[in-house]
């Protein structure tokens, strides 16, 4: 029998406006009075869907496909269609380069990014990573805040969000002579904003772009190609900044660079911590702690959930898809089997699994060939290089802050591309550089110098310094 949406709703007791998922839902099942609009090919049966289709032409030519050639893939030359031109290319939209792409656009220049997800943030949201680590600086009993700028604003905006959105610290890493600030932000909340923040600098959000290639002129980059559902296409730009991660565009370059393995990571994040009701971790029979981790209560803003990664995940190379797709299905079976368990156990009958990361963190891959690469070593020994162009705090691990000079961001023997993110740094620096913070603020420094030469028509490694610096400080980026 077939009723209307408004009989449905009366049925339900529920008539008038306000439910609209329950309308929603009740439009799937329910064949409405309506009828197709004029030109659609749906189905009369179902208008709710059938409205919605009409017929497209192609929205892609076809190429020539690869031929098997005396046992080779041979791919045929063909043209890439131009789908954007612009002064500044960003590929990769987690924090560095979501901090890229606003400073430059806030620095007067025309900005595309470009993300192979849906959504911003990259290991920090997709990832789940959740934590802003590296902040500040303990300094006579005191913490300075060092990763200013772009990386403070955006953490006082997620705080201005809501107590859902943010959480001010870790539980023991507020100090009582000053405040080391080390915010938890909801991943949506963080993803909302880089939404916003996008949108307000005007930038040209391209989204479902994955950068496969670069345009280049010898050693200099003019462009970069990326592949989507309509196949390749190319963006033209005076600056082109790689916020990869993984330094794929540095690698489509020709660019140089030192490849490590690491531990890949993934981040699970449970629900219903506020009705756990026991009060420990359960033991075995032997007296001893039940193995895997027992969180007892939320550690986000929000009350309800908990998220967590378990140690740092098998040692792998993050570029090679047999490592990471067996690291995501060791990763959920681990979980799932593990919540299962838990469930089992009086008082945690309620914990589940909200979600798994959409995206797993190889920590790092490649690591660039930069004109300055600082090690650990001369850190020690107190480098403050002369072209600082940012500075991380505490990692936990090392209390002196680094300073990061802006050669670093310059990949040795490529023109018109500077690097930012978690594919900077020596391997035995990388683990802190490639941290939320210090991504925000290479990110900040690529971007804003990735302006500058657009404007001025020159490469990164001809920026003079002082306009760089300047910048910078009129954005209130710490640089000392
Ligand atoms: C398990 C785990 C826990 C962590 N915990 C913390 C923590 O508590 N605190 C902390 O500060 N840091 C933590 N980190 C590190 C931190 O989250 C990341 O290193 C940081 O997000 C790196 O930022 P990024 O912008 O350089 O790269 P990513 O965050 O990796 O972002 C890269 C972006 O580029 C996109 N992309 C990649 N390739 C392409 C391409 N070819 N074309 C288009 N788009 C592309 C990706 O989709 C992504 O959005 C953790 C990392 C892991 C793995």
């Amino acid at each position: 029998m077939q009723i209307s949406k408004r009989d449905f709703l009366k049925r339900l007791g529920l008539g008038g406006a306000g439910l609209l998922g329950g309308a929603a839902l009740a439009d799937e099942y329910v064949a409405s009075k309506n009828r197709l609009p004029p030109g659609s090919v749906g189905d009369p049966d179902n208008v709710w869907f059938g409205k919605n289709i009409f017929p497209l032409g192609h929205t892609i030519e076809d190429v020539p496909s690869c031929v098997l050639k005396d046992g080779k893939i041979l791919q045929p030359a063909r043209e890439i269609p131009l789908f954007h031109e612009t002064d500044v290319v960003v590929v990769g939209g987690g924090p560095a380069g979501f901090a890229a792409a606003v400073a430059a656009a806030r620095n007067g220049a025309k900005v595309a990014l470009v993300e192979r997800y849906g959504s911003l943030g990259g290991l920090f949201t997709n990832g789940m990573v959740l934590i802003m680590l590296c902040t500040s600086v303990k300094e006579d009993g005191r913490y300075r805040l060092v990763t200013d700028g772009l990386t403070r604003e955006f953490a006082e905006r997620a705080k201005a969000l809501g107590p859902y959105a943010y959480l001010e610290s870790r539980r023991g890493s507020a100090d009582r002579a000053s405040f080391h600030w080390q915010p938890t932000v909801d991943p949506e909340a963080a993803k909302y904003l880089m939404d916003r923040m996008v949108e307000e600098a005007k930038i040209d959000m391209f989204f479902h772009c994955w950068g496969v290639d670069t345009v280049q002129d010898g050693g200099k980059v003019l462009g970069v190609v990326f592949e989507s559902k309509q196949g390749r296409q190319a963006i033209l730009a005076k600056q082109v900044v790689d916020a990869t991660g993984d330094g794929d565009v540095l690698f489509a370059a020709g660019g140089d660079y030192r490849q490590i393995t690491h531990g890949i990571g993934h981040v699970v994040r449970l629900g219903n911590m506020d009705r756990i009701t026991a009060k420990h971790p359960p033991k075995g029979p032997d007296g001893k702690a039940k193995p895997g981790r027992w969180p007892m209560r939320s550690n986000e803003g929000n009350p309800s959930t908990w998220w967590g990664n378990t140690g740092t995940g098998p040692k792998g190379n993050g570029l090679d898809v047999r490592d990471l797709t067996a690291a995501e299905i060791g990763f959920r079976k681990e979980w799932w089997e593990h919540v299962a368990a838990m469930r089992q156990e009086p008082g945690w009958e309620q914990v589940f699994i909200a979600n798994t990361c959409s995206q797993i963190g190889p920590r790092v891959t490649r690591l660039v060939a930069a004109e300055a690469v600082v090690d650990r070593a001369e850190y020690r020994k107190g480098a403050r290089p002369a072209d600082t162009v940012g500075v991380f705090g505490e990692d936990g691990r090392h209390k002196a802050p680094l300073y990061v000079p802006y050669r670093q961001l310059l990949p040795k023997g490529v023109d018109n591309l500077l690097c930012a993110g978690r594919m900077l740094g020596a391997p035995d620096t990388c683990d802190t550089f490639r941290l939320i913070c210090p991504c925000f603020v290479t990110g900040e420094a690529a971007g804003t110098a990735a302006a500058l030469c657009a404007k001025r028509g020159v490469a990164p490694r001809n920026l003079p310094y002082a306009e760089l610096r300047a910048a910078l400080e009129r954005a209130k980026v710490c640089l000392g």
